[in-house]
């Protein structure tokens, strides 16, 4: 008797398994920044198999077909490459210019549509929650706040269309909603991105 619905224990030995505390993107697993190594690939920097790993996006001259976690947090795969997570020049001003390197080069970067940008508030970059749909908003039970953080979003003006057509939007995947909060005051910021 066999069991066809019986899963095959993975054979990848892993020699990390654990993902260290990014300030900036505390939930890289649930916004998708690291996916699961099951082709047990090597981290491009450290030549170690890690459970987690990051593919995109990166700005760099070279190719790097994978990271681990403990490569961009502690700085390494920034040094080796030369490589940043985030563009510079697409965070908002905050007068201490640590906090953007933080971002930038120790901090797995995301993916939208358009130019990903890293939003501020209280003087510090946010936290990226992440490119969220209205569903998950709903399960969130944030949709208030965000709704708040929608009206005074710069896009959303400049579209001058009704809120109802931008959720619709949003659920058809024609926009990306990406979501930050600040780490002071806990007020949601979005990022509007059109496809
Ligand atoms: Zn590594
Ligand atoms: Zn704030």
């Amino acid at each position: 008797m066999f069991n066809i619905f019986k899963k095959k224990p993975s054979n990848i030995k892993y020699d990390k398994e654990n993902i260290p505390n990014f300030k900036y993107h505390k939930d890289p697993l649930n916004t998708g920044a690291f996916i699961e190594n099951k082709d047990g690939k090597k981290c491009s920097c450290c030549n170690m198999i890690s459970k987690y790993i990051y593919l995109e996006p990166y700005y760099s001259k070279k190719r790097i077909s994978c990271l681990c976690p403990d490569c961009i947090s502690n700085g390494e795969a920034h040094r080796k490459f030369n490589m940043e997570f985030q563009d510079f020049e697409s965070c908002e001003t905050v007068s201490d210019k640590s906090i953007i390197e933080e971002v930038c080069y120790r901090t797995p970067g995301y993916c939208s549509w358009q130019q990903e940008n890293w939003l501020s508030c209280c003087d510090d970059l946010c936290e990226f929650i992440g490119c969220l749909s209205w569903d998950k908003i709903k399960e969130l039970k944030i949709e208030k706040e965000i709704i708040e953080a929608i009206i005074k979003n710069e896009t959303f003006i400049a579209i001058g269309r009704p809120i109802e057509e931008l959720i619709d939007a949003i659920n058809d995947e024609i926009h990306d909603l990406c979501v930050f909060q600040c780490l002071h005051c806990k007020k949601y910021k979005v990022d509007i991105n059109l496809s």
